[in-house]
């Protein structure tokens, strides 16, 4: 028999249970197919894109030939299946609404044919869904979702297979489409190695101190793993097993926040309408103003606020942002210049490199007060404040904004506050005072129904 391994967002081969089933399904050949769907493939520079592209390039490298098609997985996939005659299809469950949609619709399609779609493991350690309360419905709460989830286990982590039958239908592959890098944007390294080789060399140097030094952007000490998960490059499994070998305290904060990213993605598999919409729903009635220059400036990275400014160039220029100025970004998207956080989340979801539709949006959500087990609205980011916090010496705002990168350390944070504020970089297009009472006057509109 023969079967088909279809590729998504697990492009490896360590750890990767569904390969496994393949080989176990197909001993007598596998076919690596991947479907370039149309929906997804846009014309024009996208992060996204072009990250993708270099990616399956890398594996197709590695494997000796990704089988490409373009068009309709539903289509395509029972048409390479029947092409190699093959009794069963392999996949790596997707989570996210759409991609659930899509499997199964391609499931129903193979089922006509007798071929089952057969689903083995996620992205996950602990798939979306598996961990429930007493009265089955899921958690709300990170906290007690994270004992629970800690309760469950995972799987120990699978070795890459020694050898795959690796079978190429005739008539050959598609090409992959052109992808350019967004105008001045530098990708950040790509692939199963350099996932591996990152991870290796973050708990050589960081993890440590992770619990402490995530917080500061300026020294840039995170594992920036984010993309290899987002793309699969690495199984969140195997850096589990590796932080539980390590007992410190960095190693367990480490994996505090792998369950964060299990936690949204169990949310969004919950309730699928939060993907775009309000998750607490009363948040619908807020007043929000139109997106208009304000939000042009936030995105150009030239609100006059540093931390901001540096945080939205650091997303041009690299497709990344360190968490904590991510939730300042978004803050003052939301709270200071009253936008719907959806704005903010579809440029994000544009630029970022490890653009996640769960953790982005329930990332948002939570700084807008409007999201599951959020951040009160009320408790607002003072983005000066924050800057002074997390960046002291400025050294992350420096970093980011040159027109800045001489001021002395007690005005990097407000530079208008000088005598002589530095030429070419703008004055505050907001009085952040004044729009906290703006936003708490309109949370109490909501609050007490007036
Ligand atoms: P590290 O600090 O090294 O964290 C390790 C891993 O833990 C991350 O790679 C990630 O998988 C997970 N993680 C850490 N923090 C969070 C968190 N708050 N929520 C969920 N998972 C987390 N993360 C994405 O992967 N994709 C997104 O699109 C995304 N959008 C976000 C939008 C907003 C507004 C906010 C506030 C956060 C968002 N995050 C997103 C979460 C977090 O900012 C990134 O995961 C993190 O900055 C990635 O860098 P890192 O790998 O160096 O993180």
């Amino acid at each position: 028999p023969t079967s088909v391994m279809w590729f998504r967002t697990d492009l490896r081969l360590h750890d990767q249970p569904a390969l496994q089933a393949a080989i176990d399904g197909g001993p007598d050949g596998v076919v690596p197919l991947l479907v370039l769907d149309g929906r997804y493939w846009g014309p024009g520079a996208s992060t996204r894109q072009a990250y993708l592209v270099r990616l399956i390039e890398d594996f197709s490298e590695r494997i000796g030939g990704l089988h490409l098609v373009h068009g309709d997985p539903v289509a395509e996939v029972l048409r390479v299946a029947r092409q190699v005659d093959a009794t069963s299809v392999h996949v790596s469950a997707d989570f996210t609404p759409m991609g659930a949609e899509r499997d199964r619709d391609v499931e129903e399609a193979l089922a006509e044919h007798d071929i089952p779609l057969v689903r083995t493991g996620s992205s996950y350690a602990v798939s979306p869904g598996r961990v429930s309360k007493d009265d089955g419905s899921g958690y709300r709460v990170f906290t007690p979702f994270f004992r629970a989830w800690q309760d469950h286990g995972w799987r120990r982590p699978a070795e890459a297979p020694a050898d795959v039958p690796w079978l190429r239908p005739p008539g050959g592959t598609d090409r992959l489409p052109e992808a350019t890098v967004p105008d001045g944007m530098t990708l950040p390294p790509h692939g199963e190695e350099a996932a591996l080789a990152r991870w290796a060399e973050f708990l050589d140097d960081d993890v440590a101190d992770y619990a402490t030094a995530r917080d500061l952007p300026g020294p840039d000490r995170t594992s920036r793993m984010s993309v290899h998960l987002k793309w699969g490059a690495i199984h969140p499994r195997t850096m589990l097993a590796d932080l539980a070998s390590l007992r410190s305290e960095g190693a367990a904060a480490y994996a505090r926040e792998l369950a964060f990213r299990e936690f949204y993605a169990d949310v969004l598999h919950q309730r699928p309408d939060s993907a775009f919409g309000y998750y607490n729903r009363a948040f619908e009635q807020m007043q929000y103003d139109e997106p208009g220059e304000d939000l042009e400036a936030w995105r150009a990275g030239l609100t006059g606020i540093p931390i901001v400014d540096a945080g939205m160039r650091q997303l041009r220029a690299e497709g990344w942002v360190h968490n904590r100025v991510r939730m300042i970004v978004a803050s003052f998207l939301v709270k200071d210049l009253h936008l719907e956080w959806q704005h903010g989340a579809r440029h994000f979801l544009d630029l970022l490199v490890d653009a996640d539709l769960a953790s982005n949006q329930h990332g948002w959500q939570w700084v807008a007060g409007s999201g599951t087990d959020a951040s009160p609205y009320f408790r607002i980011f003072n983005p000066m404040t924050q800057g002074k916090k997390f960046d002291p010496d400025g050294q992350y705002v420096r970093r980011w904004v040159p027109e800045l990168a001489d001021v002395p350390t007690r005005h990097v944070h407000t530079p208008w506050e000088m005598s002589d504020p530095p030429a070419g970089y703008p004055p505050p297009i907001v009085d952040h005072a004044e729009e906290r009472r703006e936003s708490l006057r309109r949370y109490d509109a909501i609050r007490t129904g007036r």
